[in-house]
């Protein structure tokens, strides 16, 4: 005899911004916290790749600057998020990853929704383990979901365990892309910390460690 269990889900009602170097985490970590709140995660890195795939207008003016490790203009993705937040499903929390990346991203976030932040995530890396992290990274063609060849492989090796998809790897994470992303995140996104900070809403976490290590690192931080 089988039981049916009606497994209430958690709606937390939180808004969240992920922050952290390119290969941080942030997309792995968001997806648990997503699942576990019945809350989008928002990754305009996603959402502007679905674009060049559908070669959209979008799509052809953020290509040749992602392939650089260039940053899409501000007012462009400034313009799709404000969209995006706009949606039914964003109504209960959200998760932004990847946005903002600039402090005239945040400003332009704050202006466009009161309390549009609850907390900004810091996931704290080091230089030295992103390289590992991103030349090692695979995604899902069909789902997206994110593995890496050594630290969080499918069981089904180029195969995606949770839908059989096969798995790429981006063409932004190659050696020499990843050296520009890194001084890119430096220069223009690593400001938003004290941005952040000074909201009050800085919230760093050491994502050094096992993926399972990091994740009840943040649960414990976000007091879940
Ligand atoms: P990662 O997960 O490695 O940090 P993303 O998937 O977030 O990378 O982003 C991939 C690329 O998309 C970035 O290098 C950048 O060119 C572009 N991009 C994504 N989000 C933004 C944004 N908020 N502002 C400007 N460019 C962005
Ligand atoms: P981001 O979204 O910050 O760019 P990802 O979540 O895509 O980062 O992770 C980058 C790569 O590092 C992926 O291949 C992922 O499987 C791997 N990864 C994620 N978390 C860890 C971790 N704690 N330790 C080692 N590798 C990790
Ligand atoms: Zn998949």
């Amino acid at each position: 005899m089988t039981v049916d269990i009606a497994i209430k889900e958690v709606e937390y009602n939180l808004k969240l911004v992920f922050l952290g170097p390119p290969g941080a985490g942030k997309g792995t970590q968001a997806a648990y916290i997503a699942e576990a709140g019945a809350i989008p995660t928002i990754s305009t890195g996603a959402m502007l790749r679905e674009a060049i795939a559908n070669k959209t207008e979008l799509g052809k003016l953020a290509d040749s600057l992602i392939s650089k490790g260039e940053l899409v203009p501000d007012e462009v993705i400034i313009g799709v998020v404000k969209d995006r937040l706009k949606l039914d499903d964003c109504k209960n929390g959200y998760i932004l990853d990847g946005f903002p990346r600039t402090v005239k991203q945040a400003e332009a976030l704050d202006e466009m929704l009161p309390d549009a932040i609850d907390i900004a995530l810091s996931l704290e890396v080091p230089d030295e383990d992103i390289i590992e992290r991103l030349t090692g990274r695979r995604e899902c063609e069909k789902c997206k979901a994110t593995f890496h060849i050594k630290n969080n492989p499918s069981t089904k090796g180029d195969i995606c365990d949770k839908c059989g998809g096969k798995l790429i790897q981006r063409a932004d994470d190659s050696a020499e892309t990843i050296k520009n992303r890194m001084s890119v995140y430096h220069a223009q996104t690593e400001p938003i910390k004290d941005y952040y900070k000074k909201l009050g809403k800085l919230v760093c976490v050491d994502g050094v460690g096992s993926v399972e290590q990091v994740r009840t690192a943040l649960f414990k931080a976000l007091g879940l």
